[in-house]
């Protein structure tokens, strides 16, 4: 091929009542022996596949103004037949955009937000090629002040160059940056700040009474100290939150030079906010772990990752690294920038520690096979998931915690996770080179030493408990084991409004020794109603374990009668705490760990 000639898209939110975008691709040198075009299988970040092809609604080609035919080849190839030389050729089709997630696309007459992975087909042999794209204003009934907020860089110096925020030609150095660049477009509100020398916005849909001037206050902190982490300058010159606001919803997902996230209304700070509400400490955490991420995966990649492979499933065995470190890292940078009170981190890490414990799949399946397996398993979880799998992300996160405790530890606090990584931000990050699969070993070794990355390689493929109250004793931290209530239990989650359901029956519980299945809806309890998941746990709060009670549920649409054997409730909710009286060493090592 020649110098390459950019692709040109054009997307317009055209029919925002049916929900549909209309978008064309003109290539102005297709392949002679028939332009192929494909659209990905999946959205880096989120490791399924999800045929984003489906939602393409019709399609069609033509090359100086004459229909060309198209082949469908697979679920989301097509190949146009040859055109004469010289000739371009155009795609024209519509995208239903009905997908309320951080990973598709969406349109109504409040708002449009697209991926590009939903949107743009690639041009096959030419992925390399520099981009083009035309972003229009949906019809002039719905326009007024819908604005468009996106890091994908503005056609500055091409004719239709889009201006700040609006609506125009924007840029991408090839497709690989095209669908890393998601676009928000409507009537938001923006809030902005600087760290590390750049701008950085926080755009909100949705209806909400956010005090954005709070929000951008704690997040400039959060940046700045994830900045000064990885060292100057930021691998992006701008960086757009792109949050859409909801009534319930929680996501996000990463990109090189902003996040998509979704957040419920009541998790953004109000003006006079008093403290550091839970709702409120989710929805940094969130911001922190997208945002970690423009280092942690998004530069520092596993080699499985480079380059991408959108039509089907990329396997690596290191998303605990990927996943698990930046879950690490995002509430750590909230109590190291000063955001969150030590004591207000220790009650989450807590929650994490007791959400591992409690599931069973943790002593079946280590870190490397469930990241191997996330396609299959972490992404599609069924009512046995707590049986079969650990998160990735929650165990991850631990192992981290107990390598960058026992780097400090074994260095009196001179060396830290920290370190780690910042070697591989050097050697992966700015180089581009991806990390192998026993990369995180190596980086490992080199800062901490053989024996403890010979320990970290024995812990995410086996699946071993971690040593951590041991750990968090030499840092002054007490660590405390105990039951969730007093009331026994029935070894089963309870769900369901209106009816109560057994969400999941645990492996070796006292539901499952009854005779009890997910999917159940339990009737009665010692022949009295089950109105309602409450009512179940008031009746079980005034037994004992050991306690025989007879229960009826329906399995399909037949009643069936079970006697179980109430269980005490296991010591899996875990308690950390300050140590009021550390050793000086534990309270040197927890103070530059912690700053506490
Ligand atoms: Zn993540």
């Amino acid at each position: 091929m020649s110098a390459a000639v950019p692709i040109r898209y054009v997307i317009r939110p055209a029919r925002p009542e049916a929900h549909l975008f209309e978008v064309s691709c003109t290539v102005a040198q297709p392949d002679a022996a028939g332009q192929r075009f494909s659209l990905p299988a999946w959205i880096p970040g989120s490791y399924m596949i999800r045929e984003f092809a489906r939602n393409i609604v019709s399609l069609r080609a033509e090359a100086g103004g004459k229909p060309v035919k198209l082949e469908k080849l697979d679920k989301h190839s097509w190949r146009a037949a040859p055109v004469a030389a010289g000739k371009a050729l155009t795609l024209h089709y519509e995208v239903y955009a009905w997908d309320l997630s951080v990973r598709a696309a969406h349109l109504d007459q409040t708002h449009g937000f697209f991926n590009g992975t939903s949107v743009f087909l690639a041009v096959e042999g030419q992925v390399d090629a520099p981009c083009l794209v035309d972003i229009q204003p949906p019809p002039a009934t719905a326009a007024k002040g819908w604005k468009v907020a996106t890091a994908l860089p503005r056609a500055a110096g091409e004719r239709g160059a889009a201006k700040a925020y609006g609506f125009g030609l924007y840029r991408a150095a090839n497709y690989d940056e095209l669908i890393d660049h998601p676009v928000e477009m409507g009537r938001y509100t923006l809030a902005h700040f600087e760290a590390g020398g750049v701008r950085h916005d926080i755009v909100l849909t949705g209806r909400h009474d956010c005090d954005t001037a709070r929000l951008a206050r704690d997040l400039e902190r959060v940046c700045n100290w994830q900045i000064e982490l990885f060292g100057a300058p930021t691998p992006m010159d701008y960086y757009a939150f792109l949050t859409l606001i909801v009534g319930d919803g929680y996501g996000g997902l990463e990109h090189r030079a902003s996040t998509a996230l979704i957040a419920s209304r009541g998790d953004l700070p109000w003006p006079g906010m008093k403290g550091l509400p839970d709702g409120y400490k989710t929805f940094l955490g969130l911001c922190s772990h997208e945002y970690f991420h423009t280092w942690n995966v998004k530069r520092i990649k596993p080699a499985a990752f480079t380059p991408y492979d959108l039509a089907q499933e990329n396997y690596t065995r290191l998303l605990w690294a990927f996943e698990g470190f930046t879950s690490y890292y995002d509430d750590l940078a909230l109590v190291r920038s000063g955001v969150l009170p030590a004591e207000d981190y220790l009650g989450l890490l807590g929650k994490t520690v007791s959400a591992v414990l409690r599931g069973s799949g943790r002593l079946k399946q280590s870190v490397a096979e469930s990241s191997f397996d996330a396609w299959t398993k972490y992404y599609r979880q069924d009512e046995n998931a707590p049986n079969a799998i650990v998160s990735y992300y929650a165990k991850g996160s631990l192992i981290a915690l107990a390598l960058d405790l026992q780097l400090r530890e074994a260095s009196a606090g001179k060396r830290s996770l920290d370190d780690v990584m910042r070697l591989l931000w050097q050697r992966h990050g700015r180089t581009g080179a991806g990390v192998a699969e026993d990369g995180i070993y190596a980086a490992v070794a080199e800062i901490g030493g053989d024996a403890l990355a010979a320990w970290l390689r024995k812990t995410v493929e086996g699946t071993d408990d971690l040593p951590l109250a041991r750990l968090l004793k030499g840092f002054g931290v007490g660590y405390k084991a105990e039951a969730a209530s007093a009331a026994p239990v029935l070894g089963a989650k309870l769900a369901g409004s209106g009816e109560v359901k057994l969400a999941n029956v645990y492996d070796g519980g006292a539901a499952q020794a009854a005779g009890l299945s997910a999917g159940d809806v339990l009737v009665a309890v010692d022949g009295l109603k089950a109105g309602s998941v409450a009512a179940v746990e008031a009746m079980l709060a005034r037994r004992q374990p050991g306690e025989r009670v007879e229960l009826h549920a329906f399995r399909r649409d037949e009643l069936m009668r079970f006697e179980l054997t109430l269980a005490a409730a296991p010591a899996e909710s875990i308690k950390l705490t300050l140590a009021d009286k550390p050793t000086p060493a534990a309270r040197r090592l927890r103070k530059g760990w912690l700053g506490a």
